[in-house]
């Protein structure tokens, strides 16, 4: 796992014990792309298909995505409190990551939820089970409003929590620099914090 350039996001779920099957990284790129998404209409739901790896650790044996691009999502029904991802939707997601990031895989979704915070309605639910059946694929709640979001993950025996979001890591830049300012998401203060590399200079 790509941890030493990676600072841990923790939600205000995840001491509650429940081990996600996978564990989510997640590029700068990739997430200044999804909130620009995220931003492009405040009024309804929006949404797309995170793109990435997924990996096990030879380590450990963990298994985890990392998301380093993201693509809109295309022939979509949508309002300010509904999202509907369509076959065409998936048809047009598949090729468009074949086309532009061959080798990779859809590793899960993003939607917002303007005024509405983070979790799955049953729709949403129903959505992940059927599009995104992997144990690996994840579902990424936006609520751009209030600059809040979170991961909802399967736990190792495949259940979905439709509140309970787990956090992320993000893989830092050159500077060391976090760009995340999701406000119900806290640094990670310890051992995994971000060490500059080898010969570069922090100037904060
Ligand atoms: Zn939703």
């Amino acid at each position: 796992m790509p941890l030493a350039r990676a600072r841990r996001w923790h939600s205000p779920f995840d001491q509650n014990g429940k081990r996600a099957a996978v564990s989510v990284f997640l590029t700068q790129p990739a997430f200044v792309r999804i909130c620009s998404l995220a931003g492009r209409d405040m009024e309804n739901e929006v949404g797309g298909a995170l793109i990435g790896l997924w990996r096990v650790d030879k380590a450990s044996g963990e298994q985890y995505i990392v998301a380093d691009a993201a693509l809109p999502a295309r022939h979509t029904r949508q309002g300010s409190a509904f999202l509907t991802f369509t076959q065409d939707t998936l048809v047009a997601l598949h090729q468009e990551t074949e086309d532009r990031y061959p080798g990779k895989r859809i590793v899960g979704w993003f939607h917002t939820h303007p005024r509405m915070g983070v979790f799955l309605s049953d729709y949403d639910i129903w959505l992940h089970t059927h599009f995104f059946p992997e144990p690996w694929q994840v579902a990424l709640v936006i609520e751009p409003f209030s600059q809040i979001g979170g991961f909802f993950v399967r736990t190792e025996d495949g259940k979905l929590d439709n509140h309970e979001y787990y956090g992320f890591r993000e893989i830092l830049g050159r500077s060391g620099r976090s760009l995340v300012y999701w406000r119900n998401m806290e640094p990670e203060a310890s051992l995994e914090e971000a060490q500059p590399m080898e010969g570069e200079t922090d100037h904060e």
